[in-house]
């Protein structure tokens, strides 16, 4: 079984969409951690594309406060703006959809999947010390987790915690890491979206562990017409400035 594992999409259809066609026919199956709106122009678009693939969604933090669980108040002003903008947009039908998601981890053919810690669906992982903690009390040899927006993660073997670092080639291009017996992985797909790690092409992964397998892909999008359907909806200025840096 081939998952698609995509992240932290936030509202970014034409990023969702290039990802999409770029592997079309390489999976059967397609999880999402979360984050499915937010800092986007198209909440409503990008809900009904994950409803049509029926892919199994958790919730993220952008989830709760764009469909009102959750008050956004911990967020900063332009991320919160944007969760209240969030809310007026979409249709009622979608904003029931992501109230319901459920709540991190979720177990799957040998996979664990959360939108931020094990512990702690909003939880940044960001560090060799944080990841130390989820690899440590891992329910399973693999996890997937988001919420960060940075592409790769965390090897633990014997001794150390490994750092994983890709070198995805220019263009559409993916690098393969394989699965080892005995190591405990927490591996971030990338976001979708609004990716931060410097690269701005969409980030998202193809796990296929009963070929040891799990392929970080990079996917260039129209990044421009993103901006103009952001410039046109008002939303906040550096929101409309960073995906094209990939920050
Ligand atoms: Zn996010």
């Amino acid at each position: 079984m081939r998952y698609l594992i995509l992240s932290d999409i936030h509202a970014n259809v034409t990023s969702l969409e290039a990802a999409l066609a770029a592997v079309e026919g390489k999976w059967d199956r397609v999880i999402c951690l979360g984050d499915v709106v937010g800092y986007g122009p198209d909440p409503n678009e990008v809900v009904d594309k994950i409803r049509a693939l029926d892919a199994i969604t958790i919730r993220g933090n952008h989830d709760k406060a764009g469909s009102g669980l959750e008050d956004a108040a911990d967020f900063n002003p332009v991320a919160r703006a944007v969760a209240l903008w969030t809310r007026e947009k979409l249709t009622p039908d979608n904003l029931d959809y992501l109230q319901k998601l459920p709540t991190g981890p979720l177990e799957l053919d040998g996979m664990s999947f959360v939108h931020g810690a094990l512990r702690d669906e909003d939880e940044y992982v960001f560090t060799q010390a944080q990841a130390l903690e989820g690899l440590l009390e891992a329910p399973l040899p693999v996890t997937f987790f988001g919420h960060t927006h940075l592409q790769g993660g965390f090897i633990l073997d014997e001794t150390n915690v490994e750092v994983v670092r890709l070198k995805v080639p220019p263009g559409v291009g993916s690098a393969k890491i394989d699965i080892v017996d005995g190591k405990t992985y927490l591996l971030n797909p990338g976001s979708v979206g609004q990716p931060r790690d410097g690269d701005p092409r969409a980030g998202f992964a193809i796990a296929e562990l009963s070929n040891h397998s799990v392929e970080f892909w990079r996917v260039p999008y129209e990044v421009s017409a993103v901006q103009e359907r952001m410039t046109r909806a008002g939303l906040p200025e550096p929101l409309i400035a960073r995906i094209a840096f990939g920050r």
